[in-house]
């Protein structure tokens, strides 16, 4: 729970808030009703019902998304029904629901609510002792809201600035290993659920050290672009590249059965022959295959396609090599064997 807590922001924000809001408005219901105020008693209640519903909504579906957003239209909502029914002393709630709805929703959307909220508090014309009362609530509850809404447009530029340097290659633009394990993962949750083929590509350029010593560590960054451009061309929309390390690639093929696979890596090997190219000459590189099995791990995926690209570097490089669990009519090659090499 506590792992829950620290890893996922917006669920500990809604945690947060549920918990505030519980302990805030619970006094607030009990006195409404001791008072005889009924509607507002029954406002705080339906907002504390509402608020543990989405508390609990999120915990079990972990969806936080929906969730957050149902949070911030029931706590800036809410507060204009209670400033509504009770009058002035309401004003106060709506100001923390303003800023709080720039945690739990984008800050475009926050925003809206924030200015609806506004102008409904505004249109409320009798929850004010005077015009100059309403327009310094107006005044300062914009200044709020613009203060929240800056400080979160930056924040999420800052993540989505953090989730880039975390998950692409600087060099090549691909996802990188980190983003790969996550991808992997999610094939093989799909591949359970739907039944969907997934193939693995592993690939590693031939005698690229040489490249460096020869021509310059330049020259290799040059290739290792060519290289990711030209793959990138060739395969499907659907298909994902990733840097696993150094001059080793992984591509994963969703939706092809061991024929088609087949085709791809012919095509792939064609055009890099064809295209693949440094001062020096032609660069090839080899494959390892390998088609997900049923119920296989994702750690034994990798590697069944890392063993076959063992085996097509040790029998000559510039070769595919498809895993053992493909057999050899599905390959339309033998099994193991270098049979696409040049
Ligand atoms: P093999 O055919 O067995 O794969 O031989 P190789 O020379 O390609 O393999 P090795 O793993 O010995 O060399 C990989 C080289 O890749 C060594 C390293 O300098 C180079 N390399 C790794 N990352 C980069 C990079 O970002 N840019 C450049 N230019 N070179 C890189
Ligand atoms: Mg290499
Ligand atoms: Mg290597």
């Amino acid at each position: 729970m506590l792992k829950r807590l620290r890893t996922d922001f917006r669920l500990s924000i809604i945690t947060l808030l549920g918990a505030s809001a519980l302990l805030g408005i619970t006094p607030f219901a009990i006195m409404r009703f001791l008072q005889g105020n009924f509607v507002a008693g029954s406002i705080d209640t339906s907002i504390l019902l509402s608020i543990c519903g989405v508390m609990a909504y999120a915990w079990i579906t972990g969806d936080t998304r929906r969730s957050g957003m149902v949070l911030a239209v029931i706590a800036c909502s809410g507060a204009v029904a209670v400033a509504a029914v009770v009058g002035e002393v309401g004003l106060f709630w709506l100001y923390p629901c303003l800023v709080t709805a720039f945690f739990l929703v984008s800050p475009r959307i926050a925003t809206f609510l924030n200015l609806v909220s506004i102008a409904a508090m505004t249109a409320l014309g009798d929850v004010f002792q005077s015009d100059v009362q309403m327009w310094t609530f107006t005044a300062t509850a914009l200044v709020v809201s613009a203060t929240a809404f800056a400080f979160a447009h930056r924040t999420d530029n800052q993540r989505e600035r953090l989730e880039h340097l975390a998950t692409i290659d600087p060099l090549t633009g691909v996802k990188n290993r980190r983003s790969m394990d996550e991808e992997l993962n999610l094939a093989g949750a799909h591949a359970e659920r739907s039944g969907l083929s997934y193939a693995l590509v592993m690939l590693d350029i031939d005698h690229f050290k040489k490249v460096n010593d020869e021509y310059g560590h330049g020259v290799g960054d040059v290739v290792l672009v060519d290289l990711v451009t030209l793959i990138q061309q060739s395969t499907r929309k659907s298909d994902q590249l990733f840097r696993y390390g150094g001059e080793e690639f992984v591509l994963l093929l969703p939706g092809v059965d061991g024929a088609g696979l087949t085709a791809v890596m012919n095509n792939l090997q064609h055009i890099m022959r064809k295209k693949m190219r440094h001062p020096g000459g032609a660069i090839s590189a080899s494959f390892g295959v390998a088609l997900l099995g049923p119920g296989e791990s994702i750690e034994s995926w990798l590697e069944r396609a890392d063993t076959a690209l063992y085996e097509a570097k040790e029998t000559g490089r510039d070769r595919v090599v498809f895993s053992d669990n493909m057999s050899a009519a599905d390959a339309d090659v033998s099994v193991g064997s270098p049979e696409l090499a040049g």
